[in-house]
């Protein structure tokens, strides 16, 4: 998988309860850990977010309205190849890949 933007120094701060990039292009950017969780890219997450924006009445998963951005202790998160990260969200999901690109977009749309 090709990405188009690569972090040069990626800082999770567990007490923050955040996330903070510095990126090849010379951004610096900052995603709380409830906004990450609120968009996990796990394919049930993925299928919740396109009905919440597809249908006219849809109630959002309590996890994706008002997440809880806690992470598993022991194994918070990890590299996952050269393109993304895999966050273990406290709540059992941890089969999305954050991809680099996803995580340089999120920041934009926030
Ligand atoms: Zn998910």
């Amino acid at each position: 998988m090709k990405t188009q933007h690569k972090p040069l120094d990626i800082a999770v701060d567990l007490k923050k309860g955040e996330v903070r990039f510095k990126w090849q292009d010379g951004r610096a950017t900052t995603c709380s850990l409830e906004f990450l969780r609120a968009n996990c890219p796990c394919a049930m997450c993925n299928e919740a977010r396109e009905k919440a924006a597809s249908e006219p009445l849809y109630v959002l998963p309590p996890e994706l309205s008002n997440p809880d951005g806690s992470l598993e202790k022991d194994r918070p998160v990890e590299i996952v190849g050269q393109y993304g990260l895999q966050f273990f969200w406290a709540d059992g999901h941890r089969a999305g890949i954050y991809t680099y690109d996803y995580l340089h977009n999120l920041q934009a749309k926030k």
